[in-house]
């Protein structure tokens, strides 16, 4: 009898509509698993690691199959669960699995011709450990620290290179990165420990002795060291801020080294520290929240999505370490997932504490080394033989392979992060999520004080389970907030630039009081336009559709869209006035105004212009935490995930315009970013929030002032009701891009015709968005508005057959087609 042929599906990680088959080698055949990585050759001359989804044995009829050309993988890398949550995501987000194999692998698991490796910074140099072609591949890298693939094809006048460079990641020797604009540069910093080798704890007592007699400053330092050492959990510091905590000086420190007490050694910065304090049990629960935790388990027993609504400082986060505590006890893994910009530091030290090591962090400031490690930790964790982990992570923790997942939370379940809006998959992880939990029959609570329009009305439709708590921890009043009319202010003479006497006031106290401020304000740059005082010309950018932002500290205007940059125009290129004034107000001339408002106050800025630079954004945090800084100035930034015990004041300028957007989801924004910052005051002590506004009778002004999240949600409920938006209905958005105008207005214009003809009145469009142009692509969007009644997935099989016709048309070649499914706007 003839044996079958085996043949292997396989996702390139490419857009591509459909999966690939390969004919597999007899050799082969007996090792091959789905979820493992195969070499293929995919056009002419690329190859990639593919991962295979299917095995059978039926030959492909419309082209000659390809062999596979190697291995990669003794076992599969991508699961069986993850493959259910692929399959999902792209039926649902319209997109191909190619696309989730980008989004979801590290790209140290993606490799490919295009790839560059890189010396890894930790190899210690050790070579006996290489084969003769990795050696040979180490050697080059020192006359040339970046090699393509196609470099290392080359030199080892080889062609299937990629196992050799799979075993060169593996052993630390290079790291893999995609493009060369990603490139990771590790920081490094100093790092003091104590000898304990030297000098384990019998011996201190001696050592300290000796010190007393003739270093006092050394002895100083060495008590800091310990007593810092056993307050925070950890026996490793970085040298700064061991100096700046003990107040010691560089010499004493120095000495110490030489006497061989302290070693000193570098370290990569973003490293997360290694918690070697004891681990602490969950908190003793308040009864509201013992109450929350009740309805929390009967509900998500039941296969209920819970939606926790606790308002800032309620004790959230304790319930969610409670539902960690019990998944891990049953043997069951536990992702925790938190907007990018709401990891930081204090929340993961905050975890450290209960879960140690078994906490793994996930998120984009990591090098790919690391995530590939986290990704294979997971893998293995299969046996029960040890404690389960517990994953920490932003957006893409949701396509780790998960074996044994027992809770998914999502906290601040309501932010726009959630959703990848390029490239596709442009999916929601929030509710990707819901997805992933049920496909593992794991627990899922989403979290938040000010939760999606969506998933509030989910919850009171009685398709989520709603739980509340109402109250802060131990009695803490909600913040006061006043409301300051910037015009009233301005008419009476009781503002200076764009503070009022009020604010500037309420900051002049918190400070003298030995406490901190936050200022919001959501426009960043110096000036957000120039404006020409006789006819109103203002400079615009050259690529997009938008004007220019003038950035004093490097003196020039800047495109927020595109990487346009020119200098401070001399006169209005319009009609030649050299009277062209800056207008608006962003971060950096709110920090110069603070400056001479507050002489003597340090104020530091958090904006994405300040923290552009790999640890910038940690290093303003660490500042603000440890005190050095009184005043923090930022856009959206400030407004997640940071809790100071010493913040008692937020200001919030321009409050109203956050509120003008045209867009559905303007008020939903604006309330949730105003009710967000104001819940970073007082977390200690009732804190005190200070809105200054224009238009000071906007409802939404109100529902913040009074903490009234219900009122604020039946008032938009009834505006989305009236205008006919989610949640009431469905989105899908259509988006095209060309580099004519002409074309796509007209073929705008022939795309609607084709949708309106299949979807009747629930097409919307064409319009134009709000900047029109970006990177000189010319765009415009369709927004297909689906009753609840209708099945989507109809509609959406519906539509992607028109546009895959309308796209193969030869006069659309160019033209750039995006679906957006639940898009955020
Ligand atoms: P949220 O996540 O809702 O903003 P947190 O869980 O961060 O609230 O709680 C706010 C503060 O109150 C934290 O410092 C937390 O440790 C403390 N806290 C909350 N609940 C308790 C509790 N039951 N016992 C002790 N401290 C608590
Ligand atoms: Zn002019
Ligand atoms: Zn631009």
């Amino acid at each position: 009898m003839a044996t079958q042929l085996l043949y292997a599906d396989v996702i390139l990680p490419l857009p591509l509509v459909e999966v690939f088959t390969y004919l597999v080698p007899d050799e082969w055949a007996a090792q091959v698993e789905p979820g493992m990585r195969v070499v293929v050759q995919f056009g002419r001359h690329k190859v990639y690691a593919a991962i295979v989804c299917r095995l059978h044995h039926v030959a492909p009829e419309r082209y000659a199959v390809k062999p596979v050309l190697e291995i990669l993988d003794s076992a599969p890398v991508v699961i069986g669960q993850q493959f259910r949550l692929w399959n999902w995501v792209a039926d649902y987000y319209l997109c191909s699995l190619g696309e989730i194999m980008a989004a979801a692998l590290p790209s140290g698991l993606r490799l490919q011709s295009e790839s560059v490796i890189v010396p890894h910074p930790d190899f210690d140099g050790d070579t006996s450990v290489l084969s003769d072609r990795e050696f040979l591949i180490y050697e080059a890298m020192h006359a040339k620290p970046e090699l393509s693939l196609k470099d290392v094809a080359n030199i080892l006048s080889l062609r299937q290179i990629l196992p050799i460079v799979r075993s060169l990641v593996e052993k630390r020797v290079v790291l893999v990165q995609e493009a060369l604009d990603e490139r990771y540069k590790p920081r490094m910093v100093e790092m003091i420990r104590l000898n304990t080798d030297k000098y384990p704890e019998e011996e201190l007592g001696k050592l300290m002795d000796s010190l007393e007699k003739k270093a006092v400053r050394q002895l100083d330092l060495l008590m800091a060291y310990l007593h810092f050492s056993r307050e925070e959990g950890t026996t490793e510091w970085p040298k700064a801020s061991l100096l700046q905590k003990s107040g010691s000086n560089a010499a004493a420190l120095q000495a110490l080294i030489k006497k061989e007490v302290f070693i000193a050694y570098r370290q990569q910065a973003d490293r997360i520290p290694v918690y070697k304090g004891e681990l602490i049990e969950p908190v003793k629960l308040n009864p509201y929240q013992e109450q929350a935790l009740l309805e929390t388990r009967a509900a998500v027993d039941q296969g209920k999505v819970v939606l926790l609504h606790g308002v800032t400082s309620s004790g959230k986060t304790e319930l969610y370490i409670h539902l960690i505590a019990e998944a891990l006890e049953q043997g069951r893994q536990a992702l925790y997932l938190l907007p990018e910009i709401a990891l930081t530091t204090q929340l993961i030290t905050r975890l450290q504490k209960h879960f140690g090591d078994r906490l793994l962090v996930y998120h984009s400031r990591f090098n790919e080394n690391e995530r590939v490690e986290i990704w294979n930790k997971l893998l293995s964790d299969h046996s029960s033989g040890h404690r389960p982990y517990v994953v920490v992570g932003a957006r893409s923790a949701i396509w780790l392979p998960y074996h044994r997942l027992g809770l998914v939370v999502v906290d601040e379940e309501h932010d726009p992060s959630y959703k990848q809006v390029d490239p596709s998959p442009r999916y929601n992880a929030r509710d990707a999520a819901v997805v992933l939990a049920a496909s593992q029959d794991a627990r899922i609570v989403l979290g938040s004080a000010t939760p999606s329009m969506e998933s509030y009305f989910n919850a009171v439709a009685g398709k989520y389970q709603l739980v509340t708590l109402e109250r802060r921890h131990a009695d803490l009043e909600m913040p006061e907030v006043t409301v300051v009319d910037m015009r009233e202010a301005i008419k009476r003479k009781q503002s200076a630039g764009n503070f009022s006497n009020h604010l500037v006031e309420r900051l002049r106290e918190t400070i003298a009081a030995g406490q901190q401020a936050i200022i919001f304000q959501n426009r960043r740059g110096f000036a957000p336009y120039l404006e020409c005082n006789t006819c109103t010309w203002t400079p615009a950018c050259v690529n997009c559709d938008v004007s220019l932002t003038y950035h004093k500290f490097k003196n020039e205007l800047r495109c927020h869209y595109c990487a346009y940059v020119q200098g401070l125009p001399q006169r209005c290129a319009q009609c030649g006035d050299q009277d062209v004034a800056m207008k608006g107000f962003g971060t950096e001339r709110i920090a110069e105004e603070l400056e001479v408002l507050l002489p003597g106050t340090k104020i530091a800025r958090l904006d994405y212009d300040t923290t552009r630079t790999k640890n910038a954004y940690s290093d303003i945090i660490r500042s603000f935490e440890s005190g050095e800084v009184d005043v923090l100035v930022g856009t959206q930034m400030v407004t997640k995930g940071l809790d100071f015990d010493r913040v008692s004041l937020v200001g919030i300028l321009s409050a109203d315009s956050l509120l003008h957007f045209p867009e559905f989801r303007a008020h939903e924004r604006a309330f949730q970013l105003l009710a967000q910052v104001s819940g970073r005051a007082g977390r200690k002590k009732q804190g005190q929030v200070v809105v200054q506004a224009y238009k000071v009778n906007n409802p939404v002004l109100t529902f913040v002032l009074n903490h009234d999240f219900k009122g604020f949600y039946l008032a938009e409920l009834a505006e989305r009701y009236k205008f006919f938006y989610p949640p009431y209905c469905r989105l899908i958005e259509v988006r095209l891009k060309h580099r004519d105008d002409k074309v796509i207005e007209n073929q705008s214009r022939e795309l609607t015709a084709i949708l309106k003809k299949l979807f009747g009145k629930r097409v919307l469009g064409p319009t134009t968005p709000y900047v029109s142009r970006v990177r000189n692509y010319y765009q415009r969007q369709l927004l297909i508005k689906i009753e609840k009644t209708l099945s989507v997935q109809e509609v959406k099989k519906t539509l992607t057959t028109a546009l895959t016709l309308f796209r193969n048309q030869p006069a659309n070649r160019q033209l750039i087609v995006q679906i957006d499914v639940d898009p955020l706007g």
